[in-house]
């Protein structure tokens, strides 16, 4: 029986379980001194000054939005082309959400269609790097100056990639990160904003935590008793810390992960260039993705759902990202959209297909998936 092989997969050695037995041992198993650690080894790691973890990506997202402090009705500009905890963090606080069409080589929010889209309502662009492929950073900061808005990075997919030689992290006002099993490095469940504002930083804190204004680990070292305020509206948003102590040990693999991701992604690359029928994945100028998932554009002549069932039934467990979020019945209910308004977006919806991309994925892994495609061309 041939092994499955997903589309990605977290990896977890000896060494993390024993981080993570040893965490389970503290005295302080939630929010306590291992949670504080992977804070600030995250902070080293991208050179950011801020990091508040807490229970999940889409967490992360929800308080970032949240911190802006935006008036009710606001729009925040964003794409289409992702999860949908990108944009439902925008309705979770009342605010709307306005998709522009992407670009087709790399995915990614079309910093044209940003500036034909601002009206007077227009406070932020929440951005998503596909696939850890940064976007033009650059022309969106540009366009974000001359309206003044803020900026908030959705870098779910995108820990470690580098834009003009700086980390992702320091670019937007506030970027998130995932720890979701198949994201680069995993504590199960678990997400992180980080920060170089110190404006966002309490504010980050107070709504991790039902909007108290102290931290029991604080309340207990500073000897202040029982007495704290609650100043806004918030849910419990807390990340464990053995979660944490998981975190910290994935995190010192992070540098080989993305080593291994580059080398299946150049392999891909030499393997498939010669098939006529796909379109394979181009870095951005001046960046160095991370690459968390390897998609290519079938051409015209190919179906990709027959494709699909095809590498499913051979147990290569392909994926597509994403279903446009503008099609799902939620957003149908609340916003009038028609999917011709993004051409780009919806033929690349139609094309794309994640081929198998992690680093536990062995080349001899990857040599199975390239010739069912190669046979599927040649039948
Ligand atoms: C994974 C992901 C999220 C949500 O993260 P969770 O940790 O699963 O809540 C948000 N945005 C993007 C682009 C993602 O890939």
């Amino acid at each position: 029986m041939e092994k499955y092989i997903p589309y990605g997969h977290q990896y977890i050695d000896d060494e993390d379980i024993e981080e993570v037995i040893k965490a389970l041992k503290e005295e302080w198993i939630t929010t306590g001194p291992n949670a504080e650690r992977f804070e600030k080894e995250m902070c080293n790691y991208l050179g950011t000054k801020y990091a508040v973890a807490v229970n999940s990506g889409t967490s992360a997202l929800d308080i970032a939005v949240k911190s802006l402090g935006l008036p009710k009705g606001s729009e925040i500009i964003t794409t289409p082309f992702t999860f949908a905890a990108t944009s439902n963090s925008i309705l979770f606080n009342n605010l709307i959400p306005v998709f522009v069409d992407i670009e087709k080589e790399s995915r990614n929010i079309n910093p044209e269609e940003i500036r034909k889209k601002i009206t007077k309502k227009t406070r932020a662009i929440l951005y998503v790097d596909y696939a850890g492929n940064p976007c033009k950073i650059k022309e969106i900061k540009e366009i974000a100056e001359r309206h003044n808005l803020y900026l908030i990075e959705d870098a779910c997919h995108a820990l470690g990639s580098e834009y003009f030689g700086k980390k992702i992290g320091n670019f937007a006002d506030m970027t998130i990160f995932s720890f979701h099993p198949v994201k680069t490095i995993t504590t199960g469940e678990g997400g992180i904003v980080v920060t170089n504002n110190e404006h966002y930083y309490p504010k980050l804190k107070l709504h991790r935590s039902h909007g108290i204004n102290t931290g029991a680990k604080e309340r207990a070292e500073k000897n202040i008793g029982y007495k704290y305020d609650i100043t806004s509206l918030d849910r419990n948003y807390r990340i464990t810390d053995f979660q944490c102590a998981l975190g910290t040990s994935q995190l010192k693999k992070l540098d080989s992960f993305i080593e291994k991701r580059r080398k299946l992604f150049e392999r891909y690359k030499q393997l498939l260039s010669s098939l006529d029928i796909l379109e394979l994945p181009l870095a951005e100028r001046n960046s160095n993705p991370a690459w968390h998932l390897y998609t290519v554009l079938l051409k015209e002549s190919i179906s990709r759902d027959r494709f699909y069932n095809y590498m499913r039934d051979n147990k290569i467990g392909v994926n597509v990202h994403y279903i446009p979020i503008y099609n799902f019945t939620l957003y149908r209910s609340y916003f009038n959209i028609t999917p011709k308004d993004f051409p780009i977006t919806e033929e690349v919806y139609k094309k794309i297909i994640t081929l198998p991309l992690y680093p536990a994925l062995t080349y001899e892994e990857q040599d199975r998936v390239v010739k069912l495609i190669t046979n599927y061309v040649e039948k």
